[in-house]
């Protein structure tokens, strides 16, 4: 089979779908891998380093399309990219179907297999193309926090871990699943004062017992949400109920209790952010201030740490990739092969009932 990998185009974007040690495999298997010249240069990964693993650079993503029986990418196919996809193509990467109609109709009217990364359920029900970019964002979040809270980008000039004599930082979780967990665990290393909260109890019990002791567990609810916000110099938004979006934990009236200077990094916010004053931003503007409180709300966090993020994506695609070009799209469709449950658009019709629902159809 062909293998296509080609430069991501959409604006901030670092990663790349593919690395070198992915090629050598897949070539050593009788694959062809075809890689867009520079396409890892925004991960630090040089044409070289493809070629001596066996790939074949192009010139042009254009030329990446039109060879390749499967394209492996990191984010949507863009609107200049639509008119490269054609029947029978197989294309793996993040879709997010639901919340985009227009990129749904063109792949849908493409003809091709589109595999989305975010619904691929493994044989434990685990989403584990999801699980990496969770991790990054997760321990980015207090990197981000710590920069915003110093006083020169708005903050209130805190320093997260304190200093003998001096209170570390509070700092306030919403949410303790894959972002949460990862956030407090960096959060802790620095020092700070950590709560978290959640609904649900059995994690909050997992947390308890994994934690380091600057870890503190709190049920999810209004009381506590109140009590949290009012202590917090930085707040994570890190809540998600899958397939909705997300609950509006922090009001806008809300804002007023917290303290002038302090930041939030709404990492939930590419659904729809759980902090009412949310919207999302970019990694050129990635802040702004509503009363008094510095928002931080990128919705794309792991793409300004394309290297890492490159990596971590790698290490969760690489045994899908290499499955799906042994099997195909006949075969994928046809099997309970976890691969199935990445199948969300094929041969012009949308076959992911969650994707279908969301455009009133029928999968
Ligand atoms: P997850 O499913 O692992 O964790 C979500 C947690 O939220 C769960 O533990 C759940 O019990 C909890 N929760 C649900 N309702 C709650 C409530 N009312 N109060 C408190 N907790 C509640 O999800 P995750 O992988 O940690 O992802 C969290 C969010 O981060 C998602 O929206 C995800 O899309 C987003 N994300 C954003 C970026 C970015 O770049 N901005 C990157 C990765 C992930």
């Amino acid at each position: 089979m062909i293998i296509g990998v080609p430069r991501e185009v959409k604006i901030d974007e670092y990663r790349v779908a593919m690395l070198p040690v992915a090629v050598e495999m897949l070539t050593q298997k009788g694959h062809k891998v075809l890689i867009e010249s520079g396409a890892g240069l925004g991960s630090g990964l040089a044409d070289h380093d493809y070629l001596c693993a066996g790939a074949e650079m192009v010139a042009t993503g254009a030329d990446v399309f039109a060879q390749a029986d499967l394209i492996v990418k990191v984010k949507e196919p863009q609107a200049a990219e639509y008119e490269h996809i054609r029947p029978g193509q197989m294309l793996f990467t993040y879709f997010h179907f639901a919340a985009n109609r227009t990129l749904t109709d063109a792949m849908v009217s493409s003809g091709s297999t589109c595999l989305a990364y975010e619904t691929l359920r493994d044989e434990k029900g685990r989403l584990p193309l999801l699980t990496p970019m969770s991790e990054v964002a997760g321990r980015m979040s207090i990197q981000e926090g710590a920069k915003y809270l110093e006083k020169p980008q708005m903050g209130r000039g805190i320093l997260l871990g304190g200093v003998p004599g001096v209170a570390p930082a509070h700092i306030t979780i919403l949410g303790g699943g894959i972002v949460g967990a990862n956030a407090a665990r960096i959060a802790a290393g620095f020092q700070a004062d950590v709560a978290i909260l959640d609904v649900d109890l059995d994690r909050l019990r997992y947390l308890d017992d994994v934690m380091p002791a600057n870890v503190n567990t709190l049920y999810s609810d209004r009381h506590n949400i109140l009590e949290q916000i009012e202590r917090a110099d930085l707040v994570i938004g890190a809540v998600l109920i899958p397939g909705a979006k997300a609950p509006q934990l922090v009001r806008a009236e809300d804002l007023k209790r917290m303290k002038p200077g302090s930041v939030i990094i709404d990492v939930a916010v590419d659904q729809g952010g759980c902090i009412e004053t949310s919207h999302p931003t970019t990694h050129s503007e990635p802040t702004y201030v509503i009363d008094e409180v510095v928002h931080y709300c990128v919705a794309n966090m792991p793409g300004a740490v394309g290297r890492t993020s490159t990596f971590a994506l790698c290490n969760a695609t690489l045994p899908w990739v290499l499955r799906l070009a042994e099997m195909g799209a006949s075969e994928v469709i046809n099997s309970t092969n976890p691969l199935r449950s990445a199948i969300n658009i094929h041969a012009g019709k949308i076959v992911h009932s969650g994707v279908a629902s969301a455009f009133n159809q029928a999968a």
